[in-house]
């Protein structure tokens, strides 16, 4: 492979969620990666704790998914799937199908989490409309829910720094849940807290305000990742299915980060038992290689859609250009085969007890004052700088790729989420970096 030449001006990609003066003042560029590992353009060996952005499930720069990428570039670029179609876009479908859980099995392609999220919220509006429910608009979302920075996603999104600038075009109609953190009762817990199911009562609450006629959907993440790893109470996600169905409002699970295998299974939905009638996922559902998303939709719910319109007639006017790009599903088909070949979902589940060791072995490390894991996915929260929230986290985010490990930070809280093929001695070395690096952040 011939290099490229060196960057020398970083002044034209503006870069997204960065502070790009900053960043530009001391950058960290990758030039390649090969499973659990980037290279970066200093020619250092950095092994990656985040699976990228918590999307490189199967580990970087898979020979399989290469390959089925290059053959399908060579053979058929680009299809539309506008009244038209190629036979990858429904075999894809088929294969994500078949993993997500009973009934969800109508499958709307899209190009990432954002439009997953944003396609889920105006299928659930369709839905109602179909059915005579118009009125039914109302969407709930929740404190600390990251759902992506579409206007719909922002908006029933619950974090500030996404919605202060934009705040005067948000959806209106929207309501939020709080959120689930609670140190006071649940610091240091091990997988599910036991504190906490009685929170989702409050959307009882919000139904009887505005009568449940109204409600449209309800969206959360079965395990909020960008906000730093807020692992859902024992019985929480239970009580919300159930409080939806009585007031038939639909459920939305956005598993963005938790499908194909974080938690040890396909999807959270799987491994907390609770179905839900929308769920939006992107990420490693073709391994990061192309980008993707797509929804899953319960055949309930698709089949109102469709069935609603008249013969001949358009039923859902929403799509992308990409939608079922046939490069994106070349790759989703290589990816879903790969996690079974290998079996990394059951790889996962199996190194869960070793990586919550790992990561609770940093309980009394400096600046920690909190830890929480499920799966292979875990946060450690630091005590905040004074005067300086965020600061803390980002000095040990710094001192941790210098010293050759990849973690996230967001706020004060580091986030691990390795690709599955991690094993017990890189978890140690994860977790044991970051000890060390903690002993010389301020
Ligand atoms: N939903 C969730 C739960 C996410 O974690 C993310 C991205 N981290 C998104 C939506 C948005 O995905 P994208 O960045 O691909 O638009």
């Amino acid at each position: 492979m011939t290099s490229r030449p060196v960057i020398d001006d970083l002044s034209n990609f503006w870069m997204p969620f960065t502070a790009n003066r900053q960043f530009k003042a001391a950058p960290r560029l990758l030039e390649s990666a090969k499973g659990m590992y980037y290279r970066s353009t200093d020619g250092r060996e950095i092994l990656d704790a985040c699976a990228g952005l918590w999307c490189v499930n199967a580990g970087h720069c898979r020979d399989e998914i290469v390959a089925a990428v290059q053959q399908q570039l060579a053979t058929l670029d680009f299809a539309p799937t506008f009244q038209m179609g190629h036979p990858l876009a429904f075999e894809a479908a088929s294969k994500v199908a078949e993993i997500m859980p009973e009934g969800l099995d109508r499958i709307f392609f899209t190009n990432s989490g954002s439009e997953s999220v944003d396609t889920a919220l105006k299928i659930a509006l369709a839905y109602h409309r179909a059915r005579g429910e118009a009125q039914r608009t109302r969407l709930i979302g929740r404190e600390r829910g990251y759902h992506g920075v579409g206007f719909g996603g922002i908006s029933v999104g619950g974090i500030s720094p996404n919605r202060k600038t934009f705040s005067g075009s948000l959806l209106g109609n929207v309501d939020h849940l709080p959120h689930t953190h609670d140190l006071e009762h649940n610091a240091y817990s091990k997988g599910q807290p036991a504190w906490g199911a009685h929170l989702a009562d409050e959307l009882e609450r919000i139904v009887t305000l505005h009568d449940a006629s109204t409600i449209a959907a309800v969206i959360v993440e079965p395990v909020a990742g960008s906000t730093g790893v807020l692992i859902p109470p024992q019985g929480y996600l239970q009580k919300l299915r159930e409080i939806c169905t009585k007031h038939g409002i639909l459920l939305i699970f956005d598993e963005v980060i938790t499908g194909f295998g974080r938690l040890g299974k396909a999807t959270a939905s799987e491994y907390f038992g609770v179905t839900p009638d929308l769920i939006t996922m992107a990420k490693a559902i073709n391994n990061a290689a192309i980008p993707m998303g797509a929804v899953a939709a319960h055949r309930n719910v698709h089949d109102t859609v469709v069935n609603s319109g008249a013969p001949g007639a358009i039923e859902l006017f929403h799509g992308y250009t990409y939608s079922a790009h046939p490069a994106a599903t070349a790759a989703a088909i290589a990816t879903l085969d790969l996690y079974r070949k290998e079996a990394l979902f059951e790889r996962a589940h199996g190194l869960a007890p070793a990586f919550e060791a790992a990561a609770h072995a940093l309980r009394g490390a400096p600046h920690v004052k909190d830890v929480r894991n499920l799966g292979l996915v875990a946060g450690i929260e630091l005590e905040s700088r004074d005067g300086a929230p965020g600061a803390r986290a980002y000095e040990a985010f710094v001192k941790c790729f210098e010293a050759g490990v990849l973690v996230r930070y967001t706020g004060d809280i580091l986030a691990f989420s390795p690709p599955l093929i991690v094993d017990e001695e890189q978890i140690g070395r994860i977790f044991g970096t970051v000890k060390d690096v903690l002993a010389s952040v301020k």
